[in-house]
């Protein structure tokens, strides 16, 4: 069928652009449905120290304007869109942007993760001003500085251990007095001089015109507000997979939505389905790691390709 594409790929963060710049490259003429708000978690980041090959950092939306750049260099389409249905159910696989239905004989699913955030406007205006969702990539710009970590989970655990290496003192506010993360986590992070604890207390606005100065918090138990004056605010309330759309149809962590991948490939439970970056990872969680995973999913497809062509010709069977 003359409207029937190779590959489609659905999302627009590391993970999907890569996917599209080795699929573009394997002239597979991918049409990446990159989402309205294309670019994911790295449009919320400010400088990025991390990623190899920008020896001298870049803007996080520069980056993954670099990113597309490079795959539409190769012929990649983008639709810069939404997608609102899938149906996995037979091939040539369909996906929905509103009423436009788009076919293709693979598709990689690279939608990534959001950060949970509290919610405040406050927050919103201060991201990438001193609230930050990811300490790997953000703790070092805090050196002998004060930094609140929200969350009692073993990521806020964590986070605040990796940020004590570099900051003079950290405050990990958690909204009650017992933790989800594991006791070993707690007891590391208690151990550590330069992490104090502050419980039952919950941020109801970061403080700050241009950079973050404070947080004011409410007391879960006696309703009391003070103010806490800090530099920076690392989020460490969780992640949620990008996933919706696909639950009914590709295999997932019952608890958690993300998606499950087979070994080290990238095949999701439906054949010619792959799913890469953060969307089925909630380890690594790093650009560079989703970039590498969208690699791993065009050369999935790619192969995957090039197999079904090879059985349809000894079929006796044309494949567009
Ligand atoms: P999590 O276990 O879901 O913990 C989230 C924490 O954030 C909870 O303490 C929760 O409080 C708090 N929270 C949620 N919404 C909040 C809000 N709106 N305001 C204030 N606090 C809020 O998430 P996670 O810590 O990211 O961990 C996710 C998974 O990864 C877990 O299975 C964890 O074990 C794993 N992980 C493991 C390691 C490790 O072993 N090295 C490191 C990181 C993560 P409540 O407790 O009150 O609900």
């Amino acid at each position: 069928m003359d409207d029937v594409r190779n590959l489609i790929v659905i999302g627009g963060g590391p993970a999907g652009y890569t996917a599209a710049l080795y699929a573009a490259r394997a002239n597979l003429e991918p049409l990446v449905i990159e989402g309205f708000n294309w670019g994911g978690q790295l449009m919320i980041t400010s400088d990025v120290e991390n990623y190899p090959g920008y020896a001298d950092g870049v803007l996080g939306p520069a980056m993954m304007q670099d990113f597309r750049r490079q795959a539409e260099r190769f012929g990649t389409t983008f639709l810069t869109d939404d997608v609102t249905r899938v149906d996995f159910s037979e091939r040539p696989f369909r996906v929905w942007v509103g009423d436009d239905e788009y076919r293709a004989e693979a598709v990689i699913v690279a939608t990534g993760a959001t950060a949970r955030q509290i919610g405040l406007d406050s927050e919103r205006v201060l991201q990438g001003r001193g609230v930050s969702y990811c300490a790997t990539c953000d703790a070092a710009f805090f050196r002998d500085k004060t930094v609140v970590v929200v969350g009692g989970g073993d990521s806020a655990m964590e986070e605040a251990s990796f940020i004590s290496r570099f900051a003079s003192k950290v405050i990990l506010v958690h909204r009650r007095d017992e933790f989800r993360a594991s006791p070993i986590m707690v007891d590391r992070a208690r151990a550590n001089e330069r992490i104090e604890f502050v419980v039952n207390k919950v941020v109801v606005e970061v403080l700050g015109e241009g950079s973050v100065t404070g947080v004011r918090l409410h007391d879960t138990v006696t309703g009391e507000e003070s103010v806490l004056e800090t530099d920076g605010l690392f989020v460490a309330i969780g992640h949620d997979p990008n996933t919706a759309l696909f639950l009914d149809q590709l295999d997932h962590e019952p608890d958690t939505g993300y998606l499950i991948t087979r070994g080290k490939s990238t095949e999701t439970n439906v054949a010619g389905v792959f799913a890469a970056g953060d969307v089925q990872d909630h380890v690594y969680r790093q650009a560079v790691t989703a970039a590498g995973s969208g690699c791993a999913a065009a050369l999935d497809a790619e192969r995957w390709l090039s197999e079904q062509r090879h059985a349809a010709l000894s079929a006796g069977l044309v494949v567009s």
